[in-house]
């Protein structure tokens, strides 16, 4: 008889339990951003203490390096979690919790009707199942005229990256902060002063927000001629764009606006209400910074 094999704790380590597509497939993504299963999927990994612990640091999940440090560990096939687009990393995470907790992950809510609260059970499943996924080269057609009359012009862009979606957040998180300081009291509101100087942040960060949307755009086309513009220099392209007549310019800053929130996984769930019955639409928060709450 053949003694046992002597098994090695290594047996036992955390393994991919759960596998989902990505929203984006990967189609645009650099070569080697993340390494795709055979059937096109990546893998998830259950949360360690230690990544439950760098979820719970607020600082962390602001600055964005939470959400790599938790790619890493939970998700390595990812090999570059800073590129990955926002709803991508939206749905990583809602297979991370998953992976984590099971399908039977509760929320609360509260009937809009009567006020009753009660215990959902939150749809991670059927989100991840029913999500939508980003069209395939997405872009504005803007219209510029010229000395021969209206020319068009194609702009393919893509959404945020994890990292420019920490910035767009950071960015808002700073304009509602200098509103509140500047307009801390009623008073505040006719000083002219304080005015002119929420008026220039105001500008300042339409101007950082348009410089985030430039650097979005991944291809330039002339409808007619079919030539294309070079885009690596966003610097310039960010130009352009606060050059473009504004509704031209919005064109651009929507679609990429659209494919950062309108695409991914299903946020938007039936409840109905176990004392009155009342029927109503919510929308489940995957936000990272609500996993422990
Ligand atoms: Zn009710």
């Amino acid at each position: 008889m053949n003694a046992p094999i002597k098994r090695s704790l290594n047996d036992f380590k955390r393994r991919e339990t759960v596998f989902i597509h990505l929203p984006s497939k990967g189609l645009s993504y650099p070569p080697g951003t993340v390494n795709f299963s055979p059937s096109g999927e990546v893998g998830v990994k259950p949360m360690t203490t230690a990544d439950q612990i760098t979820l719970s640091n607020p600082e962390a999940l602001i600055s964005g390096d939470a959400s790599v440090k938790i790619f890493e560990s939970c998700a390595p096939s990812i090999v570059y979690p800073e590129a990955l687009y926002g709803p991508d990393v939206e749905a990583v995470y809602a297979a991370i919790r998953l992976a984590t907790f099971g399908e039977n992950t509760d929320i609360d809510l509260t009937c809009p009707e009567c006020g009753h609260q009660h215990n959902f059970e939150m749809p991670i499943r059927y989100s991840l199942d029913n999500m939508k996924f980003l069209p395939e080269n997405p872009k504005a057609i803007i219209t510029v005229p010229s000395e021969d009359g209206d020319q068009t012009i194609e702009v393919f862009v893509r959404p945020y990256t994890m990292v420019e979606s920490t910035q767009d957040a950071n960015i808002k998180f700073r304009e509602s902060k200098t509103a509140q300081i500047l307009f801390a009291n009623e008073e505040s509101f006719e000083d002219p002063e304080k005015k002119s100087q929420f008026f220039q942040s105001i500008q300042e960060i339409a101007r950082e927000l348009v410089k985030l949307v430039a650097s979005c755009v991944v291809r330039i086309v002339d409808t007619e001629t079919g030539e294309e513009f070079d885009v690596d220099d966003k610097e310039s392209i960010h130009e352009w764009i606060n050059n473009l007549p504004a509704k031209e310019a919005e064109k651009i800053t929507s679609l990429v606006n659209s494919l950062n929130t309108d695409f991914g996984i299903r946020k938007d769930i039936d409840a109905t209400c176990e004392k009155c019955k009342h029927k109503w639409t919510t929308n489940i928060n995957f936000d990272p910074a609500g996993f422990f709450a």
